[in-house]
């Protein structure tokens, strides 16, 4: 279809063949969006897209984006083979009557948006070209970057670390049914199906388990194993580490040479196509991490966190001579690392929580040597569920969230159903960031923080009430329940600090 772009001293028609010319021309900017399983990558996508899409209800993306005649839509995505993000569901969903979260990532989508804005330029307006920019949002688990460490790995380096893992458990018992499967099977016995399968399914069970119980052990692969994506019963998961300490080369149609084999392929044909056709195009990256849970790990969690961190690292700023180089022709060279859930905390915390988080990342960019990427660090609600409130008790002065504990919190002794608003303090985030990784002064579980429900939005701006039409003050008492209100209308879409990452991942590519 031809359409004609009216321009005050130009009238140049803008065929078909203008618009395929201004394609050509469009630079993409390909943001990549990770972070480890319950991190909050499809709030902070939805969130992003929705702060574009209607800026106009987001103050702050209102002041950014303020450029005249500024258009953002959505566009089909340029991978025909990969999912589309989906958006509007995961929208309709916090959106809904009853807000509930999205569900959450677990495979790889993509997403395009375009900005477009008229051309300030001399030869675009005479060829009547705006000027676009696509932005082309990858979400990935996180769990798949694990999976970079096994392509410098054999079948047998890879199994010694694995079963090393196994028996130095927290919790013995979570690994035993697994290594005790593993002993009654030698290396050298004959290659069997029926045992690759019931060993993988045990392996992937302890591993399972195992980050639940110690989340530093959340960097433990391989990835699909916890994320199986479309690989889901596939022989190329179907593999389990081996003691082949005593049988170095593995004979033809043993089970050794079966597993071998089959985690030589996850290598040619899971890892190594993600990080060609995927990883090695992404121009931008935002790693989500949920630090706060780090946090209530003590001095041990933080640690946990910035051995994990040192591990991404590698992978976006690979050494010149390694593996992953040779896989990567260009490099990611702005990463935003953000601390999910920011609104768990008061407001006079989010500058701390940054504080702590830019120490983690700074001491694991010292230790992983890299350099050339422009890092900055930043804390993040990409839908914010609670509201800041001071609350004074016996003359000390508490600073604590309000908002809606989601269903089975238990808050003061009290379990929520989702619908009742509680005051919560969840503690006072260190001044000194170094407190935080302090073994002496950080502790397990000196935090309290409560996992909210997403506003209700439907509502429009109002304060609490109860039944009657006088309104109620703030809980009586901290964590005391009160009738569920929020703040907002359905337009609004209340953050933290989603414009200050926009503005770092693409402010260099608008006016
Ligand atoms: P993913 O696995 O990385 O895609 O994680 P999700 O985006 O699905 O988020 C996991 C969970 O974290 C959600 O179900 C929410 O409970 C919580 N969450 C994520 N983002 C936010 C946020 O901005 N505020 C709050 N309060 N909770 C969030």
């Amino acid at each position: 279809m031809s359409q004609t772009l009216r321009l005050p001293d130009f009238r140049f028609p803008v065929t078909d063949a203008g618009y395929v010319l201004s394609d050509l021309l469009t630079p993409t900017v390909r943001l990549g969006v990770t972070g480890l399983s319950r991190s909050g990558k499809t709030v902070f996508v939805t969130g992003l897209v929705q702060a574009l899409l209607e800026r106009n209800a987001v103050p702050e993306f209102a002041a950014l984006t303020g450029i005249p005649g500024l258009k953002v839509y959505l566009e089909p995505q340029p991978d025909d083979d990969v999912p589309r993000f989906a958006y509007e569901d995961h929208l309709a969903a916090l959106n809904g009557a009853e807000p509930h979260w999205p569900e959450s990532t677990r495979r790889i989508s993509q997403l395009r948006l375009t900005c477009e804005w008229p051309a300030q330029d001399y030869a675009r307006r005479a060829l009547g070209l705006p000027h676009r920019l696509h932005i082309d949002i990858i979400d990935y688990p996180g769990e798949w970057l694990i999976d970079l460490a096994l392509l410098d790995q054999s079948f047998a380096e890879w199994s010694a670390d694995a079963l090393h893992y196994a028996q130095t458990s927290a919790d013995p018992t979570i690994a035993r049914a697994f290594l005790e499967f593993q002993t009654a099977h030698p290396a050298t016995e004959p290659a069997d199906e029926a045992v690759a399968i019931d060993g993988a399914r045990l392996f992937k069970a302890y591993l399972a388990q195992s980050r639940e119980v110690e989340p530093s052990r959340a960097i433990l692969g391989p990835g699909r194993f916890l994320l199986p994506g479309d690989l889901e019963g596939s022989p190329l998961i179907t593999f389990f580490p081996l003691d082949v300490e005593k049988d170095k080369t593995a004979r033809s149609g043993s089970l050794h040479a079966l597993l071998e084999r089959r985690y030589e392929s996850y290598k040619t044909h899971v890892v190594e196509p993600f990080f060609k056709k995927h990883f090695s195009r992404l121009d931008r990256q935002i790693v989500l991490i949920d630090v706060l849970t780090a946090l209530n790990g003590g001095a041990k969690g933080l640690s946990d966190l910035e051995h994990g961190l040192e591990g991404v690292l590698k992978a976006f700023r690979p050494g010149a001579n390694s593996w992953l180089s040779l896989l990567l022709p260009r490099r990611i060279d702005r990463i935003a690392f953000a601390a999910t859930k920011a609104d768990h905390i008061h407001l006079t915390s989010h500058g701390r929580l940054e504080a702590i988080l830019e120490k983690a990342v700074s001491r694991a960019t010292d230790r992983s040597q890299i350099a050339g990427a422009e890092t900055q660090t930043f804390a993040l609600a990409a839908l914010r569920a609670t509201e800041n409130v001071d609350k004074v008790s016996d003359g000390v002065t508490y600073h604590c969230v309000r908002g809606r504990p989601a269903s089975g919190e238990k808050v003061d002794g009290r379990t929520f159903n989702g619908t009742h608003a509680a005051v919560v303090f969840p503690g006072d985030l260190p001044d000194d960031p170094l407190q935080a990784f302090d073994p002496d002064v950080a502790r397990v579980g000196q935090y309290a923080f409560t996992r909210f429900a997403p506003p209700n939005r439907t509502a429009a701006a109002q304060v609490e009430h109860d039944g009657t039409s006088k309104p109620k003050p703030w809980g009586a008492t901290l964590g005391a329940p009160a009738p569920g209100v929020d703040v907002g209308s359905r337009q609004d879409w209340p953050h933290i600090g989603l414009d200050r990452i926009f503005a770092f991942l693409f402010g260099d590519h608008l006016p």
